[in-house]
C-alpha cells in the first residue's frame, strides 16, 4: 500500500486528504492547526506531531500550503524535509506558488535524489470536497504516471503542462482570468441591481447568454443566488481574497519578467488590493462584490 504524508489541511488540503483516506490510502497528516488535524484523525488518518513525523515511512509526500515561502520552509528550511527524505521519494506540491519557486524546489529535490511535481489545482473547495479537482502538473511524465492514481482519488481532470514550474505558470494564467471574471461578474450584477433587476433573474439571463462564465454559473458572488456558494454563507470558507491577491501578484511578476502586457490582470490586482485593505482579506474572493455594491 502507498503510504502518503499530507502536509497542510486547510480549506483545500483538508478535503483532499479526506478523499485519499476515503479511497483507502494510508495517510499521515500534519497541519499547524490542531482542529484541522483532528478532522483528519477522526476520518482515519494518522495525526502526525510534525511534518518530519508525517513523512516517516511515506513513499509520497503531498503539500497544500498557502504560499511559496511556506513551501520553501517545509522542504528547504532549517529542518527542511529534503535533508531527511529517502532517495526516490515522490514529492507533490499542490500549493499555488511562483513558477520560479517551484523550479527552485524541484532543483533542490533532484540534487537530493528526490522526484518532484508541481501540481496546483483548480475547482475550489467544492471541487476538493467532491474529488473533482483539476490538477495542472509540471514535471517528468514518468513521475506523473506514478502520481496519477493519487491525483485521480482527489480530482477528475489531470493535465501535464510541461516540465517543472509549467503547472504553476498555467495555474497563474487561469487564476488571473478567474480574478478578472469574478470582478467583471460582480460589476455587471451590481449595475443590474442598481437599475432594478433581481440578481437571481439577471444571473439566469446571463448564464444563458454570452456573458456566461464560471464565476457567474458556479460561484455566484451575490448572496442568496446560489445556496452552495460562499456568498450565501457570509463569504466564509472558499478562496480567500488574500490568496487571490497573492495569485494576481504572481501573474504580475510573471508578466514583468517576460515583458508581457496584462492590463486587466493588473487592474484586477488593484481592485482586490483595495478590497483587502478595506479589511476583507480573509473573506472569500467573491466578496469583491462589496466593492461594487457596498453594504449599508
Ligand atoms: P488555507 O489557508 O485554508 O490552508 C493552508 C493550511 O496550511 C492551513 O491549515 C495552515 O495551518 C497550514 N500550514 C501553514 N503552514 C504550515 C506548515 N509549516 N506546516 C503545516 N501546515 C501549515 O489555504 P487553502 O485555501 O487551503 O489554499 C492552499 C493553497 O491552494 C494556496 O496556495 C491556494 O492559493 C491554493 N488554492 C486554493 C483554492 C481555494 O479555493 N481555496 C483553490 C485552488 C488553489
Amino acid at each position: 500500500m502507498t503510504h502518503i504524508a499530507f502536509i497542510g489541511l486547510g480549506n483545500m488540503g483538508g478535503p483532499m486528504a479526506l478523499n485519499l483516506v476515503a479511497k483507502g490510502f494510508s495517510v499521515a497528516a500534519f497541519d499547524l492547526s490542531a482542529e484541522a488535524l483532528a478532522r483528519l484523525q477522526a476520518a482515519g488518518a494518522r495525526a502526525a506531531s510534525s511534518a518530519l513525523d508525517a513523512v516517516q515511512g511515506a513513499s509520497v509526500v503531498i503539500s497544500m500550503l498557502p504560499a511559496g515561502k511556506h513551501v520553501q520552509a517545509l522542504y528547504l528550511g532549517e529542518q527542511g524535509l529534503f535533508a531527511s527524505l529517502p532517495k526516490g521519494t515522490l514529492v507533490i506540491d499542490c500549493s499555488t506558488i511562483a513558477a520560479s519557486d517551484a523550479r527552485k524546489v524541484a532543483d533542490a529535490a533532484a540534487a537530493a535524489g528526490l522526484r518532484m511535481l508541481d501540481a496546483p489545482v483548480s475547482g475550489g473547495t467544492a471541487g476538493a470536497a467532491a474529488g473533482t479537482l483539476t490538477f495542472i502538473v509540471g514535471g517528468a511524465e514518468t513521475d506523473l504516471a506514478e502520481a496519477r492514481p493519487l491525483l485521480e482519488a482527489m480530482g477528475k481532470n489531470i493535465f501535464h503542462a510541461g516540465g517543472n514550474g509549467a503547472g504553476q505558470t498555467a495555474k497563474i494564467c487561469n487564476n488571473m482570468l478567474l480574478g478578472i471574471l469574478m470582478a467583471g461578474t460582480a460589476e455587471a450584477l451590481a449595475l443590474g441591481v442598481k437599475n432594478g433587476l433581481d440578481p437571481k433573474v439577471l444571473s439566469d439571463i446571463m448564464s444563458k447568454s454570452s456573458g456566461r462564465n464560471w464565476a457567474l454559473e458556479l460561484y455566484n458572488p451575490w448572496p442568496g443566488v446560489m445556496e452552495s456558494a460562499p456568498a450565501s454563507r457570509g463569504y466564509s470558507g472558499g478562496f480567500m481574497t488574500a490568496l487571490m491577491l497573492k495569485d494576481l501578484g504572481l501573474a504580475e511578476t510573471t508578466a514583468l519578467d517576460s515583458h508581457a502586457a496584462t492590463p486587466l490582470g493588473t487592474l484586477a490586482r488593484n481592485l482586490y488590493e483595495s478590497h483587502a485593505a478595506a479589511g476583507h482579506g480573509q473573506l472569500d474572493f467573491s466578496s469583491i462584490l462589496q466593492y461594487f455594491h457596498p453594504q449599508d
